[in-house]
This record gives C-alpha cells, structure tokens and sequence, in this order.
C-alpha cells in the first residue's frame, strides 16, 4: 500500500469526462431500417446447437434476429467481412465508442485500418433490463470469448467446446480453412444475452444469471456484407460456470431476413475509415 498524498480526496474527486462523445458519429436511420425491415421476409435460417458454433451469412441491407429457445443461453458472436475475413468486430473500440453493454441504436464496428459500422442494433427485447444493483447489465462487450487456453492455465485439463474452439470448428467448416488458420481469425466478441459486469471492490470481471427466455432476441442490420459466427456457451445462461459440460445449455436461432427491393433507398454501405494511413511518414 502506498502513502496517499495530503491531496488524495480532491485528486479523487475530479469528475470524469467521457473518452469519445459519440455526438459526432453518424447516427444510425433507424426509422429507415425499421420501416425496411416491416417489408423484409425471411430468407434463412441455423440453429446453433449447444456447446457447438454455426456461420451463417447475412447480405449488407439484410437483418439477423439471434432469438433463445428452448431455455435460457448466451452466445458468442463474431462477425467477418464476408469477402475479407480480415475485417472483423472489434470489441474493444465498441466498447470505448458505446460503453460495456451495447443496445438498440448502437452499433458492431469493425477493427483498424477498417473501423466501420459491420451491424446496428434495431431491436432488443432485454433492453428493459438497464444496469442492475451489481453494475451487471446484457449483451457485453467486456468480455473476451471462453477459452481452453484459460482453463488450461487456471485448472490445467483440455476442454474442447469453449467458444473460442466452436468458433474455430465452425469458421473451418464454413470457409475449409485448416483448423490452425482459422483459429487466428476468432477474435474477441459481443457476448449476446450474457449479463455481466465489474465488481465495484475489486473490479473483476463477473457474470450471473442471463435474464434471457425463450422468445426473447437481439436483431441487427447488416451494413456490409457478413459472415456471423456464433457459439451456444457451454456456461448456458451463465449463471455458474464455463468452460465446462456442468452447465445445463440450450440451442440458439439465428434467422435472416431480406427486405423488399427498394425498401432501402437513400442508403448505401459504409465505405472503410477514411484515415490517409500515412502515419505520419
Ligand atoms: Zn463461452
């Protein structure tokens, strides 16, 4: 413990200031999306079984609904360019644009040098669910994706169904990438449904009970062309613990839908981050 300065209190209460104001971000035409997905129909459809993962591809100006069923289930989300599996969600400055949890209206950005919008959020029905008593809210961008390599590392043992080895599986299956190949293309994703926060004591990483029930869902607007890449958690509804066959687990739908011709006019795709990537050089 180190001596506090005679000024801690006043150095602590300084009031903070927000990192990146989003006022300047283009705001996302939900009233254009929402009245093009009233015109949509639905085109697709994959069940993601438990502890498995499932790609399924989503057309830019097309929506994906990931709706629980059967039980309670978190999943974990990646998402790819479809024709350039390099340009993937980045989490990290999703979560420093729009906070730990992201909702309705916000948005899946893409990693550097890209750095768009891949998806918005057009409707969540946990949306209710706000920040709770223990600062633990839904659908996080905190977390990283359950792991072997972890659980390795804290309990020795080689588990094969973390969602970071679904994901993996799923990703080979899906493009024929040898295993090893596509396991450097899994990144970092938005935890759908997981309810989870930072302990105010000792700032570690929790998770309790999802609050998801059958019916309830997250759906998106894809704005560039996707491949989606979802793993049903073996922690279930995460009320427990992962990386494990402990937990009792549940399938997970992802359906597509495309909207009628025209539905979307006055929108076009995002084009990648306008930065010289010059570097100064
Ligand atoms: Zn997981």
């Amino acid at each position: 413990m180190t001596q506090a300065p005679p000024d801690a209190e006043a150095r602590r209460a300084i009031a903070p200031v927000i990192c990146y104001p989003t006022d300047t971000l283009p705001a996302p035409d939900l009233v254009l999306y929402r009245a093009a997905r009233a015109t949509a129909e639905k085109v697709g459809e994959v069940l993601v079984p438990p502890r498995e993962g499932r790609c399924f591809e989503v057309k830019a100006g097309q929506f994906f609904r990931i709706s629980s069923v059967e039980g309670p289930q978190v999943g974990d989300l990646n998402l790819h360019n479809l024709h350039d599996l390099k340009e993937r969600f980045f989490s990290g400055k999703t979560r420093a644009l729009h906070g730990t949890h992201v909702t309705t209206g916000e948005r899946l950005w893409s990693n550097l040098p890209y750095l768009r919008p891949m998806a918005t959020i057009i409707e969540d029905t946990l949306g209710w669910y706000g920040i709770d008593q223990y600062g633990g809210s839904v659908h996080d961008v905190i977390g990283t994706r359950c792991d072997p390599y972890t659980g390795n590392l804290l309990a020795g043992g080689h588990y094969h169904h973390c969602c970071h080895s679904n994901l993996t599986r799923s990703l080979a299956d899906h493009t024929g990438l040898p295993l090893n190949e596509a396991e450097i293309l899994v990144h970092d994703v938005l935890n759908v449904f997981m309810c989870t926060g930072f302990t105010r004591d000792t700032g570690q990483y929790f998770m309790k009970a999802s609050p998801v029930r059958p019916g309830d869902y997250l759906e998106f607007f894809a704005e560039i062309d996707l491949l989606g890449n979802l793993s049903a958690c073996p922690g279930g509804d995460c009320s427990s613990e992962h990386s494990s066959d402990t937990a009792a687990c549940h399938p997970l739908l992802v359906e597509v839908f495309a909207p009628a011709q025209g539905a979307l006019n006055g929108w076009s795709e995002p084009p990648v981050n306008a930065y010289d990537r010059s570097h100064g050089r």
